[in-house]
Formats: C-alpha cells, structure tokens, sequence
C-alpha cells in the first residue's frame, strides 16, 4: 500500500493556485516570455546594433509593457529576468505594477540556467537554480509575482535523450514546482526537447512523449498540484536539418497525440514555446492543434519569445522614435496568438521579421 501524501498546500494556497494558472490561459490569453537573461538579450540587441546596457534594456521592456492597452486582451503573464522585475518606467512606476494595473500577471524566471551532465552523450545538461529556491520564491511573491518559470532542456540524437538525463531534469522540475507552489507561485514547467538535428517527425514525437511522461511521473511523486502549474513543450516538429517537409497539419497530429498520451486532464493549460520558428510558423502550428477536433481538455496556448518579439526588435532598433511602430508589432502578433489559441487564425499577418526564423543552435535562454 502507498502511503498517503502529508498535506502541504492549504485548500485556499490550492484554490489560489488553480485560479492563477486558469486565468493566465482565459479567453485565449497566453505568455509573453520577456525573461531573456543579459546574455541572450545582448544577442538580440547585437542583431539591431543596439548597445547592452542596463538602461537600453529598461527601455525596451518599458516598450513591451507600455504597448496599447489592448495587449491584456491577447496576453495573460509576461514573465520577467530578476533585473527586469526590479525596474521602473520613465515616470517611477514599477514594470511589475503596470503589468497588474493591466491584467497581466507578473512571472518570473527562477532557474539559473543549463548545466552539462557529466559523461553523457551530445552535451547532455541539468538545469541549477535549487540551493536557496524557496527564499527567492518568497521574496518574488511579495514583490508581486504570480507565476514562475524554469526550463530544462533535453537533445535529440541517436543515443539521447539518455535515461539520466530524463529523469535528472524530470526531478529537478518536480522539486522546483513543489517549491514555487509552497510559495504561491504557479510553476511553469518546461521540459524542452530542442529542435537541433536531423530526426523525423516520429521520433520527434516518440521522445516529447518519453520526456513528457517523466516529468508527470516525477511531478506525481513529488505530490505537485497539477491544478496549480502549467506546461511549457515543445511543439513536435521535425529536426531542423530533418530532409523531410511536414505539413502545420502533420505537425498539429503528432503534438496534440503526445500531449493526449502523457499530460492529465488536470492540467489547465498548455503553453508552447516558439523554439526558433518564424513568428508566422509559430502561430500557424498553433491554430492548427487547436482547429484539430478530438480530446483537448486542456487551454492550447502560447508562451513565446523570439515568436513575439522578432518584429518588435526589428521595428525598435533602438530608437525613440520607433517606439511607437514597435508596440504595433507586439500588438499585432500578440493578437495573432491569441487568436491561434482559440483556433481562429486565419494567417499571414505580416510583421518586420514575421517569416524569418530564429533558429539557434544548441539555444540558450
Ligand atoms: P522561445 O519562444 O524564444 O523559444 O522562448 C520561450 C522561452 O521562454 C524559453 O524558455
């Protein structure tokens, strides 16, 4: 006989929980991941020559945050890199401030980023951030944080993902929920198969669905409250030096059957990173699982960062002047997203940077 979990979340921590997690997923809202470490988002300021300093970061999130007011309709979380969630606007008002004035709930990523597993093939990695986790956590929460995000990231090729590294970062993630959730945090859990390689579709589906079912096993033996977390895959799609060409329809199939086979019910939502397609791409793979009839219990949504930032970095280059511009872009991509979650995209909304992918290799956040 398995014996009985301790109750560690109060009902109300439960309900409290379930109630972020569902309402960051309502009405076809999704994420906006905004939480580019220093490091990524000098890459991303190197692409428009725009200098990486503290205060042209400031500036270009205070552009994301201060887009039209219309942006709480398409977007439910934004979630933010430790700086970021410190910072201001222009007038003194705190980002995090503005993002509950408008609806939005502020995230925050709690990892402190990809590490390699010794030994292993094909630079296998686990993701650090645990020693001091719950104290952070704490102080997110006060400071106004609702969610929070940690990703892991697992590769494709003949001898990975190896049985460690599935269950290392299947663990990780579940010990990294079950504390985000005894703060009052909405874990976002992230277990990312990355695109690198040259492997089908099929086994591109077959290994999202090993990692997938890891992370639940661990998640259940860690006593995580599924109400109160949501998902963040990978879409399954095929390597990215795969020879073969899938449809967006051949794509939508093999994702939602691997979300079928391994993601309870309990889970509200399910919101995919864009992992390196074109704003476009990333939009029309979305609409299509959700145009797909069948079992879909849970919200099929969007959590992205290159997908809803490509043009808006384009049309900004770090002028004042382009501000403006720039916001239309997220606007417009944000509602294009939206729209794709409840299945009514009916596509080409053109952008700056909206066919252009943002394929990295071996991608770091
Ligand atoms: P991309 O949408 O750019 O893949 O990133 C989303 C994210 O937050 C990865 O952790």
């Amino acid at each position: 006989m398995p014996i009985p979990a301790v109750e560690y979340l109060s009902d109300e921590k439960k309900k409290e929980l379930a109630q972020i997690a569902k309402s960051i997923v309502a009405n076809g809202k999704g994420i906006l991941a905004a939480d580019e470490s220093t490091g990524t988002i000098g890459k991303r300021f190197a692409s428009i020559d725009v200098e990486n300093i503290e205060e042209n970061r400031r500036l270009y999130r205070q552009l994301l945050f201060s887009a039209d007011k219309s942006l709480a309709n398409y977007i439910g979380g934004v979630i933010l890199f430790h700086e970021t969630f410190y910072h201001k606007a222009d007038d003194g008002t705190p980002f995090v401030d503005i993002l509950k004035k408008l609806g939005i709930a502020p995230g925050i990523k709690v990892d402190k980023g990809v590490v390699p597993l010794a030994g292993c093939h094909n630079g296998e990695g686990t993701t650090q951030g645990l020693d001091g986790l719950s104290d952070r956590c704490a102080e997110y929460k006060k400071g106004g944080a609702q969610f929070a995000k940690w990703r892991c990231v697992l590769k494709i090729s003949d001898n990975t993902p190896s049985e460690v590294a599935m269950k290392e970062n299947a663990n990780v993630l579940a010990r990294y929920a079950s504390i985000c959730q005894q703060n009052g945090l909405v874990p976002i859990v992230e277990p990312e198969v990355l695109t690198d390689g040259d492997h089908d579709l099929k086994r591109s589906q077959k290994v999202t669905e090993q990692v997938l079912a890891a992370t639940y096993k661990a998640l259940s033996d860690h006593h995580v409250y599924l109400e109160g977390t949501l998902l963040k895959p990978n879409m399954v799609l095929p390597g990215s030096s795969c020879p073969t060409k899938y449809s967006a329809q051949d794509c939508a199939v093999a994702t939602v059957q691997a979300l079928q086979r391994c993601v309870p019910v309990a889970v509200p939502g399910i919101t995919f990173l864009s992992g390196g397609q074109s704003e476009e791409d990333a939009s029309v793979h979305l609409d299509a699982m959700n145009k797909l009839p069948g079992n879909k219990p849970w919200a099929i949504s969007f959590s992205y960062g290159r997908a809803l930032q490509a043009s808006v970095l384009k049309a900004w280059q770090g002028k004042a002047e382009n501000v403006a511009r720039a916001q239309e872009e997220l606007i417009k991509r944000a509602k294009a997203n939206s729209e794709a979650a409840q299945g009514k995209y009916a596509g080409g909304v053109k952008g700056f940077s909206s066919d252009e992918s943002s394929f990295i290799a071996g991608y770091v956040y």
